[in-house]
């Protein structure tokens, strides 16, 4: 059991409608030990790759990819889902469907921070359903950049979205697996 596993064993807590509350440690409070141990997992998982960017999307993906960022030493890039007088000028955008909050949101960049030079690894903190994902494939398709590799803290493997991201060639590496999740026992298994 790695370092993630151990952690999610510790302090998750399982809900129901399949969500993992990680409240404690990466989603409300932060343990930063911890983003430093998973921005030392994805340096050691993507070592060699060329990548001039992170991107990741608001709010709760922010913190993991600005560590991640150090180990790369590049600039943070994330989507933003509210319209703000502060981005001006032309955009990259696309609706993304939130599993939590059951509701999409039209997510953007601005164009002047994405370009076809650009060599992305995309970063989050939990892989569900695959649409936060894909949303920020299509922004990285529309500037006409490259997906480099994906990186996910937690990916709820009983749930399609590392199929369907895998499936399209993507490469995807998740620290922490998750098989099964009851609420009623309150019980977490991990993929080996
Ligand atoms: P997807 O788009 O893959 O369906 O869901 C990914 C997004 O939904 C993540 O950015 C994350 O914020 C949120 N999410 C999905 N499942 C969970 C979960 O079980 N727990 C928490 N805390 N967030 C989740």
């Amino acid at each position: 059991m790695n370092f993630l596993e151990e952690r999610i064993l510790k302090d998750g807590v399982v809900r129901e409608g399949n969500v993992l509350k990680v409240d404690s440690f990466l989603n409300h409070q932060i343990d930063i030990s911890l983003l430093e141990q998973i921005g030392a997992e994805f340096k050691k998982r993507f070592d060699g790759e060329k990548i001039t960017k992170i991107l990741t999307i608001e709010a709760s993906g922010i913190g993991i990819a600005c560590i991640v960022a150090r180990y790369f030493n590049v600039p943070v890039l994330f989507a933003k889902k509210t319209q703000s007088i502060n981005v001006d000028g032309d955009k990259y955008s696309t609706d993304v469907e939130s599993f939590t909050h059951g509701c999409t949101n039209h997510v953007f960049v601005s164009k002047k921070y994405l370009c076809s030079s650009d060599k992305v690894l995309i970063i989050d903190d939990f892989l569900a359903r695959g649409s936060a994902l894909l949303g920020l494939t299509e922004l990285v398709r529309q500037a006409g950049a490259e997906v480099v590799g994906i990186g996910i803290a937690i990916e709820k493997g009983f749930q399609d979205g590392g199929r369907i991201i895998r499936e399209k060639g993507f490469h995807l590496e998740s620290i922490a697996i998750v098989e099964s999740m009851d609420s009623s026992k309150g019980t977490i298994t991990f993929r080996d």
